[in-house]
């Protein structure tokens, strides 16, 4: 079994972008290589900006090239949810971002020509409890009505049609969710922007940001310094010292993925026949698709815990177990790989995207980076030519975790809760 992510093994880096130095100076510069940091880089760079990116390890080390490939419609919240906290208007324009934000990734794909296997298959929802699915039935009709959104609702009787498995109480299918290869995306993703001028830093860690005037900054990095006239911060769960302000709004939650050696066509089609991007309706979710080569890759926030070898082998562990009650004809399926990596909670589950002391930032995507991470580098790069009405995130508060100063302590209670919290619910 290889402890690394199925999508980095299986498809080629854009190149080799370590230690090139920087220049003295750029246009903008961008700290993080992720979706959000190349997208960005992408975006400015088209439109003609000198950008310098910098990743402290390789382009999409961090969650960018852990995650499930699922790029899903709707928030990290329930569209109920939303429309109670925010209004019906606003809470349907968020939605809306979802909606353009895959757009906005099938549109990438098709413009750099991006060969990443992409596709509409469709999200499909699983109810753990009986509740849940009443709670889906409510959630459709308020989509529909308020959102224009049709989603199809299947019964319990009915779940063959669209699951191998008896685990769950009814489901909902949305047709606009997507899947893709993550390798191969970011790897393009890479291509793109190095060809459209933008200067590409691996193994380059930013250590020190100081403000000159407005939005201007001095970046020291381990490989030298620069000044750049505005300055983007794209390290979601991976945040740390060098920005305390926004390290205390984020808290870096241990998501973990095991994936199967490749399955028969006729077990495929058995456990996923229209091979959607699935998760179920727990706080600590199981979500599961089929790789383009046909594997089960089936993921969850197994422990809370942060991601290290020997925490995701004991998280892969616990994924298997979980995935033979999901799939008991998987009993005697091979694991060919294990990771693990750190999703970018905010307190409120929503995206936060902004400028702070002259530096701007969009983080917590909350488990729905995929999509929006990848969409919110087209935003900032209009933002910050100065259309700051372009952010459609721009008004909400974003409070800091209260006693989150550094390394988050409160993990292991915060996951007790969420437990009792789907053992009650
Ligand atoms: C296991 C897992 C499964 C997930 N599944 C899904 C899914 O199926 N669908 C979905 O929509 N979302 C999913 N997500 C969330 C999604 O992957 C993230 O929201 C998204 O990738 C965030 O992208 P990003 O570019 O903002 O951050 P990241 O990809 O995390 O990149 C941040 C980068 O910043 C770098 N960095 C940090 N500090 C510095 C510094 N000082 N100097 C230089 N570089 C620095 C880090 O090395 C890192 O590479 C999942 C996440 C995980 C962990």
């Amino acid at each position: 079994m290889k402890l690394k992510p199925y999508w980095l093994d299986t498809a080629e880096p854009a190149g080799d972008f370590r230690r090139r130095g920087v220049p003295a100076r750029a246009d903008v510069a961008v700290i993080g290589g992720g979706l959000t940091g190349l997208s960005t880089a992408l975006h400015l760079a088209r439109d003609g900006a000198d950008v310098v990116l910098m990743e402290r390890h390789t382009l999409g080390w961090g969650a960018s090239g852990r995650n499930g490939g699922m790029a899903t419609t709707g928030l990290a919240i329930s569209f109920g949810k939303a429309v109670a906290r925010y209004g019906q208007a606003r809470a349907t324009e968020m939605f809306q971002a979802y909606n353009d934000a895959i757009d906005t990734l099938e549109t990438l794909v098709a413009s750099e020509g991006i060969d990443c296997d992409f596709e509409r298959s469709g999200k499909l929802t699983l109810a753990c409890k009986p509740d849940h699915y009443a709670s889906f039935e409510k959630s459709a009709h308020l989509m529909a009505e308020l959102a224009g959104q049709h989603v199809t609702l299947v019964p319990r009787q009915e779940m063959r049609t669209e699951i191998g498995s008896d685990f769950y109480h009814g489901a909902m299918v949305d047709p606009l969710g997507a899947g893709l290869h993550m390798g191969k995306f970011l790897s393009g993703l890479a291509k793109a922007a190095s060809a459209h001028g933008a200067s590409l830093h691996e193994d380059c860690e930013v250590v020190g940001l100081r403000r000159l005037a407005g939005h201007r900054h001095e970046i020291t990095t381990d490989a030298g310094t620069m000044v750049a006239d505005q300055v983007v911060v794209a390290t979601s769960g991976y945040t740390g010292r060098l920005t305390p302000w926004l390290r205390r709004r984020i808290v870096p939650i241990g998501s973990f993925i095991v994936v199967t050696e490749p399955l028969s066509p006729e077990v495929t089609a058995e456990l996923l026949p229209h091979r959607r991007m699935a998760s179920d309706s727990k706080n600590l979710l199981y979500y599961f698709r089929i790789t383009p080569d046909s594997r089960l890759l089936f993921g969850g926030r197994a422990r809370f815990a942060m991601s290290s070898p020997s925490s995701d082998l004991r998280s892969g562990r616990i994924l298997h177990a979980a995935m033979v009650r999901v799939f008991p004809q998987l009993r005697s399926t091979r694991i060919d790989y294990c990771w693990g990596g750190l999703v970018d909670m905010s307190l409120d589950q929503m995206v936060h995207a902004g400028e702070h002391q002259g530096v701007f930032y969009s983080v917590g995507y909350s488990g729905h980076g995929v999509q929006m991470a990848t969409h919110m580098g087209k935003v900032l790069a209009t933002v910050l030519s100065g259309e700051h009405r372009a952010n459609p995130w721009a008004d909400l508060r974003f409070p800091a975790v209260p006693g989150h100063f550094g390394p988050p302590w409160f993990l292991p209670p915060a996951g007790a809760f969420f437990r009792f919290l789907d053992l009650v619910r």
